[in-house]
């Protein structure tokens, strides 16, 4: 049988960020044969193959597609707990294809998502090619104590369990639960070592499941090759999350350098979810539909998150970005830059955001091998952005083009 022959692309653009750390190249050539990176160079360096379609992008900066290391794509557009059992699964589904759109459009050829029931599907629906959206590596149902974060106390007992929460006490039970989120097909498994903002009845200070059950999860995940990530607010419950062997810390709003070294010693990936500190501060104003109780905990937060930020980024923590966004007023899909922007406004250097928001993401969920970076043989996962970044970071929000797996989403330049 006669192979199909690959289809063979070759963009050209102003700058190159490669998400690598090395410096830009300015008028940058990428070939790209079938869905990966061929060749990347000088226009007078690199042969361009004759079968190529030229792909123009003028001054546009390329970098590789942008990573999300923590979203929810559930349909949420509201704060208020009633929607958790008013909105129809049916549209929460409709909204969450709406959802990926505006995630892949926005230049995240990629995310994580840690914690939704639907994202598995959604996933399945991406990769089969019956929705456009980024790549999803997904959690499925997060594990948490009763009463924990994803106990969701404001509902009834009886919801929560129709809604298939996965709540465990006990090493053998937290083993058991950590297998049901496997038997989902969980690509790796979320906990929740702290209370949280959106949780009605704990604190994000208060610690959740002890090191020995978080350490039965982590022992079943890793048999079977897959990652740890803990929701953890509280220094207590980041101790609880390292302790037990997980492989990132999520949020970390209150760290101690104690913590800080903790992460770095055993070389796990913090994801500080910083964009929030922005979302709390815009809620003072307006606080939408949010419980009293969400705002307080929220206010209660503001001070610390920057600085816990700042002392991790000194000390040399390995920071992915992610924005914990999942739908409603101010966490709305399609803003996921706004990670990397609020990095860079709290103290971060540019470059370090970008690598943050790809090829540090990549490497936090384990990808790396095949996206995160502009290089050859990885993925074709390219976007282009109007300007430089690195001059003005809110420029990620322009996104003119998107490449996903060698296929153009996206083409402001000329508007397929
Ligand atoms: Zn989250």
């Amino acid at each position: 049988m006669e192979k199909k022959r690959e289809e063979v692309t070759c963009i050209k653009a102003g700058l190159l960020i490669d998400g690598t750390g090395r410096e830009p190249l300015t008028n940058p050539v990428v070939v790209i044969k079938g869905d990966k990176i061929a060749e990347i160079g000088k226009e007078s360096e690199i042969k361009i193959p004759e079968e190529a379609k030229i792909v123009d992008l003028g001054n546009l900066t390329i970098l590789p597609g942008l990573i999300d290391a923590h979203v929810h794509i559930y349909g949420r557009r509201s704060y208020s707990p009633a929607e958790e059992i008013i909105t129809p699964h049916d549209l929460a589904v409709i909204r969450s294809v709406e959802d990926c759109w505006k995630i892949l459009k926005a230049g995240f050829t990629m995310v994580r998502d840690l914690g939704s029931t639907i994202a598995l599907s959604l996933k399945r629906a991406v990769n089969e090619g019956t929705i456009s959206g980024p790549r999803i590596f997904a959690a499925g149902r997060p594990i948490s104590q009763t009463g924990g974060h994803s106990d969701i106390h404001y509902l009834p007992r009886e919801e929560v369990i129709k809604k298939g929460a996965l709540i465990a006490d006990g090493p053998d039970d937290c083993r058991r639960a950590a297998r049901e989120a496997l038997r989902d097909g969980a690509d790796l498994i979320k906990i929740m070592t702290s209370g949280g903002i959106g949780s009605e009845k704990d604190h994000p200070r208060y610690p959740q499941f002890t090191v020995d059950e978080v350490k039965a999860i982590t022992e079943e995940a890793h048999r079977v090759e897959r990652r740890v990530a803990s929701h953890a607010e509280g220094v207590e419950g980041v101790k609880i999350a390292i302790l037990g062997g997980v492989d990132s810390v999520e949020h970390g709003f209150f760290l101690d350098e104690e913590s800080v070294q903790m992460m770095i010693s055993r070389n796990i990936y913090f994801v500080p979810t910083l964009c929030l500190v922005e979302v709390y501060k815009k809620a003072l104003e307006r606080p939408y539909d949010m419980p009293p109780w969400r705002l307080k905990k929220q206010e209660e937060c503001i001070d610390a998150m920057p600085k816990s930020f700042m002392m991790a980024y000194k000390a040399g923590v390995k920071i992915a970005a992610g924005t914990d966004y999942f739908g409603p007023p101010l966490r709305a899909h399609g803003d996921n830059a706004d990670e990397a922007i609020t990095m860079v406004k709290y103290g971060m250097k540019p470059m370090d955001a970008i690598l943050a928001a790809t090829r540090n993401a990549a490497e936090c969920i384990g990808v790396q091998n095949t996206v995160g970076t502009v290089e050859r043989g990885k993925l074709a996962d390219i976007i282009g952005v109007q300007g430089n970044p690195l001059e003005d970071i809110t420029v990620l929000k322009k996104v003119d083009f998107v490449m996903k797996e060698g296929r153009i989403y996206v083409n402001r330049q000329t508007a397929i």
